[in-house]
């Protein structure tokens, strides 16, 4: 394992316990690729390199799946309380390392450190949930109406699960997946993306310190074109049971479909949309505020990032002055910098698809109120930039931008502001602000989303269910929810004569 790593800030730690790993871990061992083909992990901040990584295959997917194949009976036969207890610790360490796991996540993501920081805390309280959870899975006893029958259900785990995770929530996305897999009883390969690896190793690392046994995580890891192949070994493979993704919608298809050859259970979280409506009761102070968070936070790169600012056009001037004025106030800069709260984007395509809505919008007649070009410090940095009068007919309005970009359109009525938000193939969140609290319900019921947030810009908890309607996914992460991707249902009937 090569420690040459710029972590000099990250403390060392008796052999074992070091967070930075650089290989890929199969079945309790940490190890290099078949070949010895490595990729790198750079900083979005500066493009130095992070580290080299192991760029595996198909070979090594495998093996990852065997070796989930003979840890699971054993998984599954260790008494809840007892897997309680390992995502306990997990949980445990997760909380004691969350500096140094903050750190790596920005090192490798480019989020402002404390945005990692709460990040790494709420991966820590999903494991912690389904620590917990995992001990209430019930059967039922069935109402039979032939007195010589009794019968009931038992909850099982569906066995062998891969797990596919994006590069924009490097920890907590590993965590919505692994930790109820586990609760359940399951095993997983986990594939993380080939931009932040470390962050999803450095959790591998700690649930094997947590008493974790070999086998029942493993994690494989692979650059941008072994995703495919790693994809292809994992969803070709009849041992896997189910997918479990989060990414883009084009990747969650083509996945979806290789599935369908052997009939996997899956969990799709693609991309959004999210309209976020303000009507002219609503306090205009809050909804600002909240739009910052709901647009700008992780640079725009969130899959429930606003990306329709429907503003009821009687308040549309007021609001689009006093968002000008916030969004001037953002620091932009390296997510290690204090005070600063947009870090950098991911990479160049990350900043050329930004550019290219920005261009699309203007040229169809959009005004630049505020930002619209790569930051003065260069590199992935963006300026948060603000669009007004848009119109349906820009790309923005349409696509996922995944960035700092505000778009503001006016409305008039009610059913106007419904019929805008829900014209969009995705259907994961929404935003809304109004003081009227029947408003507020008969919009809350018309908005097709999985999920809706009245008043505030955020709403992640891990009591809830996450997900999206229409295409922006299927099944749900978090909550008591979230166990129901990796079980199946079991009807026993006795016959007692
Ligand atoms: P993004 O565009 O946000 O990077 P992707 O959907 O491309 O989203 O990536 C999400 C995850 O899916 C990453 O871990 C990536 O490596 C992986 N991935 C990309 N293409 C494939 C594929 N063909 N098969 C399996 N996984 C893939």
């Amino acid at each position: 394992m090569d420690m040459r790593l710029p972590f000099s800030t990250l403390p060392h730690r008796p052999s074992g316990q070091e967070l930075v790993r650089t290989a890929g871990f199969i079945d309790g061992e940490w190890v290099g690729a078949d070949r010895g083909a490595r990729f790198e992990v750079r900083n979005p901040a500066d493009r130095t390199l992070v580290a080299e990584v192991p760029n595996m295959g198909a070979s090594e997917t495998r093996r990852a799946i065997q070796a989930a194949v003979a840890a699971f009976p054993r998984w599954r036969a260790v008494p809840p309380a007892q897997r309680s207890a390992v995502l306990r610790r997990w949980h445990e360490l997760i909380v004691e390392r969350a500096d140094d796991l903050a750190l790596l996540l920005t090192t490798e993501q480019g989020k402002p450190l404390p945005d990692a920081r709460a990040e790494i805390l709420q991966t820590a309280t999903f494991v912690e949930w389904y620590a917990e959870e995992g001990k209430r899975l019930g059967s039922s006893t069935l109402p039979v109406a032939d007195p010589t029958r009794r019968g009931w259900v038992v909850r099982e785990p569906v066995g062998v699960c891969a797990a596919i995770t994006p590069w924009n929530y490097p920890a907590s996305s590993v965590a919505k997946k692994l930790a109820p897999a586990l609760a359940a009883g399951c095993t997983v390969v986990l594939k993380p993306a080939e931009q932040t690896p470390l962050t999803a190793l450095a959790l591998a690392a700690l649930a094997e310190l947590a008493g974790l046994p070999s086998g029942v995580i493993n994690v494989v890891t692979g650059d941008g074109s072994a995703a495919t192949e790693i994809g292809r070994a994992l969803t070709d493979d009849p041992a896997v049971r189910m997918m479990s993704f989060t990414g883009s919608g084009e990747v969650g298809r083509e996945l979806m479909r290789q599935c369908a050859a052997t009939v996997k259970n899956l969990s799709l979280e693609l991309g959004g949309h999210a309209p976020f409506i303000v009507f002219d009761d609503a306090d205009l102070d809050l909804a600002v505020e909240c739009a910052v968070k709901a647009k700008f936070r992780n640079s725009g790169q969130m899959c429930v990032a606003a990306n329709r600012f429907l503003i009821h056009a009687d308040i549309y001037d007021g609001f689009a002055a006093r968002l000008v004025e916030r969004v001037g106030q953002l620091e932009v800069g390296p997510g290690v910098v204090p005070g600063v709260q947009l870090g950098p984007l991911i990479d160049e395509l990350a900043v050329a698809k930004v550019a290219r809505h920005i261009d699309d919008a203007v040229a169809l007649g959009a005004r630049l109120l505020a930002g619209g070009k790569v930051h003065a410090r260069g590199g992935t940095f963006f300026e948060p930039t603000i669009l007004g009068d848009v119109t349906d007919a820009m790309a923005i309005a349409h696509e996922e931008t995944f960035g700092p970009v505000a778009p503001l359109m006016r409305f008039r009525t009610e059913q106007e502001a419904i019929a805008i938000a829900n014209a969009s193939e995705y259907g994961l969140a929404s935003y809304l602000f109004s003081r009227d609290i029947s408003r507020i319900l008969r919009v809350t019921e018309a908005l097709e989303t999985g999920a809706v947030a009245v008043n505030t810009g955020s709403f992640t908890t891990e009591a809830a269910p996450f997900g999206g309607v229409k295409q922006s996914g299927l099944g749900r992460e978090g909550g008591t929810w979230g166990l129901d991707s990796f079980l199946s249902v079991k009807h026993v009937t006795l016959g007692i004569g």
